[in-house]
C-alpha cells in the first residue's frame, strides 16, 4: 500500500495489488495488466463483456441444421483432424445432459492446445450438417476448466473480456475465488445518498456491480449497467463542468443592457417572422448575454434553420449596449458571405459591417483595423485570423463563431481568453448531432438547438443510383447545366489509390472533361490544393463561371451558392450519413428545386443506410440514424479525437441519465468546485481512481 501522506484518504481494501488477492500472485498480476487490471478496484469493475442466457441457450438435443445457435456443454473428446486437402480441423464433441453435437474450426489445429476435455464451453455459430450435425463456432469460451464447479451456473452465463495471456477460465477462477470478498468492498467507492439513489432509480454501487457480474436474469444485468452508465456520465460531466466553471471565472462576463434599440428594428424590417425555434434559441442567448455570467453557447442547427439571423440579434444586443461583437469565419469566403448577408440584413437599420480578411489592401487594414480599435465598427465580421492576430477592439462584447470542423475543449478556451476581456461567445455549428451527443461532448458548454425549418422550404430531392446508371445520372446534370444552373461531383478521395478501386476526383475530372462534358466548363477542388487555388475554384465556382464543379469532400464548408442544384456524390456508400447530409446542404439554397442524386454500389448494408438517408431531410433524424448505425464508438471518432470511451453508457438510451448528470454535476461543482468538502471525499476519490485518466484525455482534465 501507498504511505498516505497524512491525507484524509482513507484506507481502501480496493487500492491493494490485484497481486494479494487469492489465487493470483506475482506471475498472473502481470498477466492482469494486458487487461489493465492492477488492483482490486480495478478486478472488481472488469465486469462481462456479454451475457447468454441460459434459455436462449439451445439443450444440444434440439440443435437443428440451418440454425444459429448458442450452446454450452462440457468437452469430452477433442482432436485434430486431417482433411484429404491438407486442412487441419480442431474438432470437439461436447455435451450437455441433452446429448452430443460437434464441434469444428476448420484450418485452427492450434486450438487443440487451448481447449481441454472437461473444458465447459460455449460456442455460438451456425449448425451445418458434415457427418451429423455440426457447430462452426463463430465465438467460444472457457466458461469453467476441470470437473469441478465450486459455485453453480445461474441461468446467466457471462463471459468476460480476456485476453491471450489470462483466458476467460482464468479470470472465471479469479472471480470465483475473491467475488464475495470485492462486492463486499464496493460500498467503498459509494458516493451517493440512498435518498439519491431512489431518487434517480438506480442500485447502490455493489448491488450494481453484484447484478453485473452475477446477475440472475438478463434484466438484472440491465440494471446494473445503467447505474456504472450513470457514474460514468455523472464523471464526464463533474469534468465538464469544472473546465466550464473555469472558463467563467477566468473572465468576468459583460452584462449586457438591452435597450432594443436596434433589436427592434431589425424586427420591423425583416422580411419574415422568426420561427418559433429561433425565438426560443434567441431567449436563452438574451438571457445569458444579460448575466453576468460569460456566456459559453453552442448553437447546433441544421443547414438553412437561420442561425445567421440569430447570430445577428446577438450581436445587435452587444452592439445596442454599446458594445462591440465579431463574427468569425473558417474560410475567407465564408467570412465575405457572412458580411454580405449580415450588410444587407443591417443596411436598413442604418449600421454597416466591418470585413476584415486577408484579401484587404495594406492600407484598407490599416483603417479596418483602426476604426475596430476606436469602437467606430460595431458589428466586425473576419475570419479566424481575426483573433490569431490579436486585432485590439475598442470594447467587445460578443464574438460568434462559425465553426466548420468541431474544436476541442482546449481549443475553445484559447478562442475565448484571445476573444478578449469577458466577451460572451456564442459558438454556431451547421452539422447537428444528437442531443446527448452534444451533451457528452460538449457539456462544458450550454446548449441551444434550432430544430425547425424556416416555412417553405424545399427539400432536396435525393435519389439512389447504381454505377450501371450513371449515364443518365449524367445527362440529368447536362439538362440543369443547359438550363443555367450548376452541379456538384464529389469523390471520396483525391488521388486513385492502388488500393482502393474507388474513382478519384482528380482522374475523374480529366474524364469527365474529356469525355462526359467536353464543352463544359469544369472545376477541380480538393484538399492537396493550396488555400489560394481552393479560394480561386471556389469563387469562380461561385461567380458562375464553373458549370460543374468535381470535388473532394472540401466542399463541406457552408458555401452558400445558390444557383446550385444539383449533387452527384460517388462511392456515397463510403461516406457516413452525417457527411452525406452535410454534403446534401450544399444544394438547395436556391429558388430551383434541387437534387442529391447518391451513385453506389448495391451492397445490402449500404442500401439500407443509404434508403434512410435518402428518405430523411432533418440532420438530427440523420444524425441519430448516423449514431445508431455506427455505434457511438466509431461516431466518435469521425466526429473527433480525444473523446471520452464510454464502457456502460449508451446515449441513446441512456439520455435523460446525462441531462440528470449535467444537472446534477453542475450544481455539486457551483457549491464545491474543487471537490474539497469532506462529504464528497468519497466521490473524488472514486472519480480520481477510475476516471481521472480517461477524462484527461479527453482534454477536460
Ligand atoms: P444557416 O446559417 O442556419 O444555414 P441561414 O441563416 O443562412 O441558415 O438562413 C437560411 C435562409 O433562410 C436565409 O436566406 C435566411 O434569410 C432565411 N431565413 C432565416 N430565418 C428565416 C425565417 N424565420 N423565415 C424565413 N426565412 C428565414
Ligand atoms: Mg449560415
Amino acid at each position: 500500500m501507498s504511505e498516505s501522506g497524512g491525507g484524509p484518504e482513507r484506507y481502501s481494501h480496493l487500492d491493494r495489488p490485484v497481486q494479494f488477492l487469492k489465487g493470483v500472485g506475482p506471475k498472473r498480476a502481470d498477466a492482469l495488466v494486458s487487461l489493465g487490471i492492477t488492483t482490486a478496484r480495478e478486478l472488481l469493475y472488469h465486469t462481462p463483456r456479454r451475457y447468454d442466457d441460459a434459455s436462449t441457450v439451445e439443450p444440444i438435443a434440439r440443435l437443428e441444421v440451418g440454425m444459429d445457435a448458442t450452446a454450452v456443454g462440457r468437452v469430452r473428446t477433442k482432436g485434430v483432424i486431417p482433411t484429404r486437402k491438407g486442412l487441419r480441423i480442431f474438432q470437439a464433441v461436447l455435451q450437455d445432459e441433452t446429448g452430443m453435437i460437434t464441434v469444428a474450426w476448420p484450418g485452427q489445429a492450434w486450438l487443440d492446445r487451448k481447449i481441454r476435455e472437461g473444458d465447459m464451453l460455449l460456442v455460438t455459430g451456425p449448425v451445418r450438417f458434415f457427418h451429423g450435425r455440426q457447430i462452426q463456432p463463430r465465438e467460444y469460451t472457457v466458461l469453467a476448466r476441470g470437473g469441478d464447479e465450486s459455485r453453480k451456473e445461474g441461468t446467466i452465463f457471462v463471459s468476460y473480456p480476456a485476453s491471450e495471456e489470462v483466458p476467460q477460465w482464468v479470470l472465471r477462477g479469479i472471480f470465483e475465488k475473491n467475488l464475495d470478498a470485492l462486492l463486499g468492498w464496493a460500498d467503498e467507492d459509494e458516493y451517493l445518498s440512498p435518498k439519491m439513489l431512489a431518487d434517480l432509480g438506480l442500485p447502490s454501487l455493489s448491488r450494481a456491480l453484484t447484478l453485473l457480474h452475477r446477475p440472475a436474469t438478463l434484466a438484472d444485468a440491465r440494471a446494473g449497467r445503467r447505474r456504472m452508465a450513470w457514474d460514468e456520465l455523472f464523471f464526464l460531466q463533474v469534468v465538464q463542468a469544472q473546465a466550464r466553471r473555469v472558463q467563467a471565472e477566468a473572465q468576468r462576463g459583460v452584462a449586457h443592457v438591452r435597450t432594443n434599440a436596434l433589436i427592434r428594428p431589425l424586427h420591423e424590417s425583416l422580411p419574415y417572422q422568426l420561427t418559433e425555434a429561433q425565438a426560443r434559441v434567441l431567449r436563452e442567448v438574451y438571457g445569458d448575454m444579460t448575466a453576468e455570467r460569460r456566456m459559453n453557447r453552442l448553437l447546433q442547427g441544421d443547414v438553412g434553420s437561420g442561425k445567421t439571423v440569430v447570430a445577428l440579434f446577438a450581436m445587435l444586443l452587444s452592439a445596442e449596449g454599446g458594445r462591440q461583437a465579431v463574427l468569425m469565419a473558417p474560410t475567407e469566403i465564408l467570412a465575405e458571405q457572412h458580411a454580405r448577408r449580415v450588410g444587407e440584413l443591417v443596411a436598413p437599420i442604418g449600421l454597416e459591417v466591418e470585413l476584415l480578411t486577408g484579401r484587404l489592401g495594406a492600407a484598407q487594414r490599416r483603417q479596418a483595423l483602426e476604426r475596430i480599435r476606436t469602437g467606430e465598427a460595431r458589428l466586425v465580421v473576419g475570419t479566424h485570423a481575426l483573433i490569431q492576430d490579436r486585432v485590439a477592439f475598442h470594447d467587445l462584447g460578443l464574438v460568434v463563431v462559425d465553426e466548420q470542423h468541431r474544436f476541442g475543449v482546449r481549443q475553445r478556451m484559447a478562442l475565448a481568453e484571445a476573444g478578449g476581456g469577458g466577451a460572451d461567445v456564442l459558438i454556431m455549428s451547421a452539422t447537428p448531432i444528437p442531443r446527448s451527443l452534444a451533451l457528452a461532448l460538449y457539456g462544458d458548454l450550454d446548449l441551444s438547438i434550432l430544430d425547425e425549418l424556416p416555412p417553405g422550404r424545399r427539400p432536396v430531392r435525393t435519389a439512389l443510383r447504381t454505377p450501371d446508371r450513371r449515364d443518365a445520372v449524367y445527362r440529368f446534370v447536362e439538362e440543369e447545366v443547359d438550363a443555367g444552373r450548376q452541379a456538384y461531383v464529389v469523390y471520396p478521395l483525391v488521388a486513385e489509390s492502388e488500393k482502393v478501386d474507388l474513382l478519384a476526383a482528380t482522374q475523374e475530372f480529366e474524364r469527365l472533361r474529356a469525355e462526359v462534358f467536353p464543352g463544359r466548363r469544369l472545376g477541380l477542388l480538393h484538399g492537396q490544393l493550396s488555400s489560394d487555388e481552393k479560394d480561386r475554384v471556389m469563387r469562380a465556382f461561385l461567380a458562375g463561371d464553373v458549370d460543374i464543379l468535381v470535388s473532394t469532400t472540401v466542399i463541406e464548408v457552408g458555401i452558400d451558392v445558390p444557383n446550385a442544384s444539383v449533387m452527384i456524390i460517388e462511392h456515397a456508400e463510403r461516406f457516413g450519413l452525417s457527411q452525406l447530409h452535410q454534403l446534401r446542404g450544399r444544394v438547395g439554397r436556391g429558388a430551383a428545386e434541387s437534387h442529391c442524386i447518391l451513385v453506389a454500389e448495391p451492397g445490402e448494408e449500404a442500401a439500407e443506410r443509404l434508403k434512410i438517408f435518402r428518405d430523411t431531410s432533418d440532420g438530427f433524424a440523420v444524425a441519430r440514424a448516423d449514431l445508431r448505425i455506427r455505434g457511438q464508438g466509431d461516431f466518435f471518432g469521425a466526429q473527433q479525437h480525444g473523446v471520452p470511451v464510454l464502457r456502460f453508457a449508451d446515449l441513446e438510451q441512456d439520455e435523460d441519465l446525462l441531462v440528470r448528470a449535467q444537472a446534477e454535476a453542475r450544481a455539486l461543482v457551483e457549491r464545491d468546485p474543487g471537490l474539497a468538502d469532506p462529504a464528497h471525499a468519497t466521490l473524488r476519490t472514486h472519480l480520481n481512481a477510475r476516471y481521472r485518466e480517461r477524462l484527461e484525455m479527453f482534454g477536460v482534465g
